[in-house]
């Protein structure tokens, strides 16, 4: 069975021996490893810290690891580990509290609530509650919801702006990131979508036409021409 290679520390890959260790591992053209020296000089410039972050191969997608002060690849993609090396530059400073309480908290509660959005919505939409009371929790879980993805989404949003920045082609890497930024957009904001749907329908006829009514209850403070007879 193939072992594993061991992680690199960042500081050997700005020298050539390191970087070829990590090309073994990552299977790499010698493009992709110069661009990766290129940025990790940068990085250590910016910020000598970074040289004891450790750097090796992923079998499950790329990642910075905050607690292992660990970034895992699965490519040799010079543009994808900058943007990991940008989490780790925008984390490893920051306090235990923003790390473990803000950023991971926020992630969980993001995933609670988009696990929960839908089964919440429609009881709470079909609940024999005041149409004024309603209408501000429906409010108070969508501000709740896009609350929890701001860490997230602004710590990926520094981390590909650290690639951009430290990138050759910037317009290159610009476009590398974009699809991993929609993406996380995209996920991050489910929950907040989630509770805005059932509301929007909930309060429009011709869309509570489309689902079950009785599920998404209907505003007492609608017009009656407006209400399902
Ligand atoms: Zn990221």
């Amino acid at each position: 069975m193939n072992e594993k290679p061991p992680p690199r520390a960042h500081r050997d890959l700005a020298k050539a021996q390191g970087l070829l260790r990590l090309n073994k591992a990552l299977g790499g053209g010698h493009e992709d490893m110069a661009r990766i020296m290129v940025m990790s000089n940068k990085y250590l410039k910016d910020d000598p810290d970074l040289s004891s972050l450790t750097v090796g191969l992923s079998s499950n997608g790329d990642f910075y690891d905050i607690t292992k002060n660990r970034v895992g690849l699965t490519s040799s993609n010079a543009d994808i580990f900058a943007h990991e090396v940008g989490h780790a530059k925008d984390l490893h400073s920051k306090s235990n509290f923003y790390k473990n309480i803000v950023l991971k908290g926020s992630k969980k509660l993001n995933r609670a609530l988009d696990w929960a959005a839908l089964p919440t919505a429609t009881v709470l939409a079909a609940g024999p509650i005041k149409e004024e009371n309603k209408s501000l929790a429906f409010k108070s879980l969508i501000g709740l919801s896009a609350l929890s993805a701001i860490p997230n989404l602004a710590s990926e949003f520094i981390a590909s702006r650290e690639a951009v920045g430290k990138s050759k082609n910037k317009k290159e890497t610009f476009f590398e990131m974009l699809p991993g930024g929609l993406s996380h957009l995209k996920t991050d904001l489910t929950p907040a979508a989630k509770f805005m749907a059932v509301d929007t329908i909930r309060k429009n006829k011709d869309l509570r036409s489309l689902v079950p009514f009785q599920l998404l209850g209907t505003p007492s403070t609608l017009p009656v021409d407006q209400r399902p007879s």
